[in-house]
C-alpha cells in the first residue's frame, strides 16, 4: 500500500512498453486519479488494467478543484496526478496543484518515466553536461524570432518542443538568429514506429525536412547546440596552469585568491579566466 501523498507519475510518450511497474501499481492503489483529459487517460488505464476513478485536472481548474484535491490528500487518502503523455509538469499540467500541495505540507513523490526533452537529448549527440529546455517558442513569427535572437549566445544544448505544422518555420527563424552552421537536430516520434533523428547545421536540416513532409508530421524535440564559448581573458602560460592546478584542489574563489599572490595576476582575472575556460 502507498503512503499518503501526491504521487506525481509519468506515463509513455508514445510506446507502452514504457510504463514502468512502479507507476502501475502507484495508479491501481490511490485513491484517485487526477488527469489532464479522463477520455484519453482512460484508455491508458484501460490498457494496463486500471479500475481507480479519474477526475480531470489542469492548470485552469478552478481553485476549488484544487482545494479539494488538497482536502482529500490532507485527509490522509492518496492521489496520483497525471497528464496525456511524459512527465506532468513538463509543458503540462500540475504546477498549481504540486505547489499548492507543498504549500499545505502535503508530501508530494515523484514516480518517474518517459519524458520526451530527455528522451531527445539522451540520443541526440550533443552536448548533454549543460542544457536549457525552452518549452514551446512563440507560435507568431514576431516573437519567436525575438525569442531565438535572445537565445543565440546562450552556450548550454538549447531544446524546444515544436509542433509540427510550425517545424519548418521555426528552422528558418533559427538559420536567421543563429546562423546556417550551428548544430540542429529534429527528434521525432520518439518511442514510436517512425521514430527519427534529423541532425546537420541549421541549414541543412532545414532543407531536408523541407524537402520531406513526413518530416513535418508527428510529435518533434528540436535541440540545438549552444554558441561556442568566447574567451574574453588572456592569461599568461604560468598563470594558468597556477590557476588549474589550484582550482583542481580548492573552490574557484579561494584558488584565484591564492593564484593572485603567486602570479601577482588580479584574481578577478584569474577567476573570470577561469569560468570562461573550465569543461
Ligand atoms: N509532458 C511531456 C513530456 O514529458 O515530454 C510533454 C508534453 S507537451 C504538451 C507535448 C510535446 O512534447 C509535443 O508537442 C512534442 O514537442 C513533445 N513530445 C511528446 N511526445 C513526443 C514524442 N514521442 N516524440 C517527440 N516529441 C514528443
Amino acid at each position: 500500500m502507498n503512503e499518503p501523498a501526491l504521487y506525481v507519475v509519468a506515463t509513455p510518450i508514445g510506446n507502452l512498453g514504457d510504463m514502468v511497474p512502479r507507476a502501475v501499481e502507484t495508479l491501481q492503489t490511490v485513491a484517485l486519479i487526477a488527469a489532464e483529459d479522463t477520455r484519453h487517460s482512460a484508455k491508458l488505464l484501460e490498457h494496463f488494467h486500471i479500475k481507480t476513478p479519474l477526475v480531470a485536472y489542469h492548470d485552469h481548474s478552478d481553485s476549488h478543484r484544487t482545494a479539494q484535491l488538497i482536502a482529500r490528500l490532507q485527509a490522509g487518502e492518496s492521489v496520483a496526478l497525471i497528464s496525456d503523455a511524459g512527465t506532468p509538469l513538463v509543458s503540462d499540467p500540475g504546477y498549481q496543484l504540486v505547489a499548492a500541495a507543498r504549500a499545505a505540507g502535503v508530501r508530494v513523490v515523484p514516480v518517474p518515466g518517459a519524458c520526451a526533452v530527455i528522451a531527445a537529448l539522451s540520443a541526440s549527440g550533443l552536448a548533454s553536461d549543460r542544457f536549457s529546455f525552452e518549452g514551446f517558442l512563440p507560435a507568431k513569427q514576431v516573437a519567436r524570432s525575438k525569442r531565438l535572437a535572445e537565445l543565440a549566445g546562450d552556450t548550454q544544448t538549447l531544446i524546444f518542443y515544436e509542433a509540427p505544422h510550425r517545424i519548418l518555420a521555426t528552422l528558418e527563424d533559427l538559420v536567421a538568429a543563429f546562423g546556417p552552421e550551428r548544430q540542429v537536430v529534429v527528434a521525432r516520434e520518439l518511442t514510436k514506429t517512425f521514430e527519427t533523428f534529423l541532425s546537420g547545421s541549421a541549414c541543412e536540416v532545414r532543407d531536408r525536412v523541407a524537402g520531406d513532409s513526413n518530416q513535418q508530421r508527428g510529435e518533434i524535440v528540436l535541440l540545438v547546440a549552444g554558441a561556442p564559448k568566447v574567451q574574453t581573458v588572456a592569461l599568461d602560460e604560468r598563470a594558468q596552469q597556477v590557476m588549474t592546478l589550484l582550482a583542481a584542489e580548492l573552490p574557484p574563489k579561494k584558488a584565484s585568491a591564492l593564484a593572485e599572490q603567486i602570479t601577482g595576476v588580479k584574481k578577478k582575472q584569474l577567476y573570470q579566466w577561469y569560468v570562461e575556460t573550465r569543461p
